[in-house]
């Protein structure tokens, strides 16, 4: 019997099987005549839902039935025989994300100005997106059907957000009841079919800190190695989200926090040999202090989530300018211009620009180039919004009037993954034609390839491109 204790939100009406999106020339699926807008429908009589379905159906199988319903109506039943390693070179329609049935204080979605673009309002709660790419869900409404197929495809690892593992304080954090809050037997039945999780805490200061922080570590920690890792980020206020039960964080929150966290990190690591609870790197430049060195973090098992994406990049900052001095020591032609000549702007949030800078000084001090890093106020959500991500176009272009030089980078991150356009809904030709004067959205990549075409003769032709790719 399926768990129906979840809102009609999360209810969604899906058309049966999943459509083909393209078919690479000369694949096995041209070959079978597929084309783009076919649905299949089920493999070797197993119902598809999506791709992950027809990944799962078809792993390891060298003679199958394949039911395809086309545009036109028509069912096409396909027998088929291939080689082991032969791919189908099929793409498919994107999962459209199931949706929470929860009520949180902090739902970034209650962040959102109105004029944000619509995908910012989407309240994905999907255990398909959680182990594709690492989104978090809650588990609180997750269903049989769901949890079985987490088990039977062992979709491992599951992202989940605890917040709290005293009931009360998760259920009041998530806005909903007691009962639906408690998650551990759905936990338990992950871990009994060796689902690893990596779990988060969104820090609310005196909701979820102090005392209760404490106990869902170490509640947490008492089920390692099944929970094998734990980020702790702080609350991120909007001028939207002014919600008066939450409280801001401040530096100083942020320097008790590490202070009381590191205390526990220094237990953990004694009796499970990793840090296990990370502290997200926003609390610690907030707190104004260094981030941990490369071995807190371990394997970075929450890198995605802000956790050690400041030590990794110093570290390969490091590691680039090690390159730079080598390439600039050995012997070779005369540079094809001065990099004094490499003059222009770095944009990116105010939560980063300290550590940019410091690492594009040095660069500056010892090969001549002229960079500068100016940090970006955030107008469009305003609140303690500082991360680069989160840069609007309109955000940029406010900023023109600091810009020295002659050309500008911009964060590739502010842009969405898959088209050149930002949060405002403002395409990134729009904000160039704003600037008199080149401007690049690069990530490291791009600035790397920059910089060591203008400070070595070992050229290399810059990546990005005024609608290239940086997380700078
Ligand atoms: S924060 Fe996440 S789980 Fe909570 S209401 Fe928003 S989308 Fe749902």
């Amino acid at each position: 019997m399926y768990e129906f204790a979840v809102t009609p939100a999360v209810t969604q009406i899906r058309r049966r099987g999943v459509a083909i999106a393209e078919v690479a020339a000369g694949s096995l699926g041209a070959e079978l005549e597929l084309e783009p807008g076919d649905r299949v429908m089920s493999v070797n009589g197993r119902a598809v839902r999506d791709y992950l379905d027809f990944r799962f159906q078809t792993a390891g199988e060298t003679e199958m039935v394949v039911d395809v319903r086309k545009p036109s109506g028509e069912h096409w039943e396909l027998n088929i025989e291939r080689d082991e390693a032969e791919d189908f070179g099929l793409s498919f329609e994107q999962i459209v994300p199931r949706q929470c049935a929860n009520e949180c204080l902090f739902c970034f979605c209650k962040g959102n100005p109105e004029t944000a673009r619509p995908s910012l309002f989407v309240r994905d709660e999907d255990v398909r997106l959680s182990f594709l790419y690492g989104n978090y869900t809650t588990l609180t409404s997750i269903t049989e059907e769901e949890m079985r197929r987490v088990v039977e495809q062992r979709l491992t690892p599951q992202y989940v957000s605890v917040h709290a593992t005293d009931l009360d304080v998760r259920a009041y954090l998530l806005g909903i009841d007691k009962e639906r809050a408690d998650i551990s037997g759905k936990m338990q039945r992950m871990f009994d079919a060796g689902i690893e999780i990596h779990a988060q805490v969104v820090l609310c200061p005196t909701i979820n800190d102090g005392e209760v922080l404490r106990r869902t570590i170490g509640d947490l920690a008492g089920l390692h190695p099944h929970v094998s890792s734990v980020a702790i980020v702080p609350l991120g206020l909007t001028r939207y989200l002014n919600d008066p039960r939450l409280t801001p964080v401040t530096p100083e929150f942020c320097r008790r926090t590490i202070r009381e966290v590191a205390r526990v990190q220094r237990d953990l690591r004694a009796r499970l040999r990793t840090t296990f609870a990370f502290l997200g790197d926003e609390i610690y430049l907030r707190a104004g202090r260094a981030v941990p060195g490369r071995k807190h973090y371990g394997d970075y098992p929450q890198i995605e989530d802000g956790i050690g994406m400041v030590r990794s990049f110093e570290n390969e900052f490091s590691a680039f300018q090690r390159r730079l001095e080598r390439r600039a020591r050995a012997p070779a032609g005369p540079l094809a211009r001065a990099p004094s000549e490499l003059f222009g702007t770095i944009l990116t949030g105010t939560l980063f620009a300290p550590v940019l800078r410091r690492q594009v000084e040095r660069i500056n001090v010892r090969f001549g180039t002229r960079l500068h890093v100016a940090a970006v106020e955030n107008e469009y959500f305003g609140g303690d919004v500082s991360v680069a991500g989160l840069l609007t176009g309109g955000d940029f272009a406010a900023a023109r009037e600091r810009v020295r030089g002659d050309f500008v980078i911009m964060p590739r991150v502010a842009l969405k993954s898959d088209e050149p356009i930002m949060l405002d809904g403002m395409r990134l030709e729009e904000l160039q034609r704003q600037f008199e004067m080149p401007l690049y959205a690069f990530d490291f990549a791009g600035l790397a390839d920059m910089l060591e075409s203008t400070t070595t003769t070992a050229r290399v032709p810059a990546r990005g491109t005024q609608a290239g790719a940086a997380s700078a």
